[in-house]
């Protein structure tokens, strides 16, 4: 009972389109590759203080292939993330920089960025919650037990979702009150 007692909740919040503005190329999001291009949603501050007022371990994750296939620098992906964290109240931010060819655990839709955060924060992954507008972020929520929160977008996919939301704002408050209800009894 201490060991469940002392377990947090967390949640998950895809960083490109959510936290920070992308171009958006044909079917395909593109990531900003230096400082410059990084333009944080600031408007997403208050909603993120909200839910660690609630006691949430509040998590970026994102996949950045182009540390491994060379056209993202290390020295600029880490000053675009402590802008990212001098911006917004993160706990963590949590990435996978490898390609597919990699075939690695973490790169999303795989969960292996949300097993890694619950050993490292002592997150119970059944109650936590993840925030995307791309379907590989809710797969890798479905994967882990997490309960998934989509912004509608063009990249919701027909992977299964937990929810469909149309703003960030919307997303919290639904979160909020899944919270307080306990466990959760998604469709
Ligand atoms: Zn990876």
């Amino acid at each position: 009972m201490l060991v469940l007692k002392s377990m947090k909740l967390g949640v998950f919040i895809e960083r490109d389109g959510i936290l920070n503005h992308v171009r958006v190329e044909g079917q395909h999001q593109v990531s900003p590759l230096t400082l410059d291009e990084f333009e944080v949603k600031r408007e997403a501050e208050p909603l993120l203080s909200k839910l660690k007022a609630a006691g949430l371990v509040v998590i970026a994750t994102t996949n950045q292939p182009g540390l491994s296939r060379g056209y993202q620098s290390r020295r600029e992906l880490d000053r675009m993330h402590d802008l990212l964290r001098r911006t917004l109240p993160l706990d963590d931010i949590l990435l996978c920089a490898h390609d597919e060819a990699d075939r690695c655990p973490c790169r999303k839709p795989k969960p292996g960025l949300l097993v890694e955060a619950a050993f490292k924060w002592h997150l119970d992954l059944d109650r936590s919650f993840v925030i995307s507008d791309k379907w590989q972020d809710a797969e890798a929520a479905r994967t882990a037990g997490c309960t998934s929160l989509l912004i509608n977008s063009p990249f919701v996919g027909k992977a299964h979702k937990d929810f469909v939301l149309p703003d960030i704002g919307a997303v919290v408050e639904k979160i909020l009150r899944l919270k307080n209800t306990g466990r959760v009894m998604a469709a």
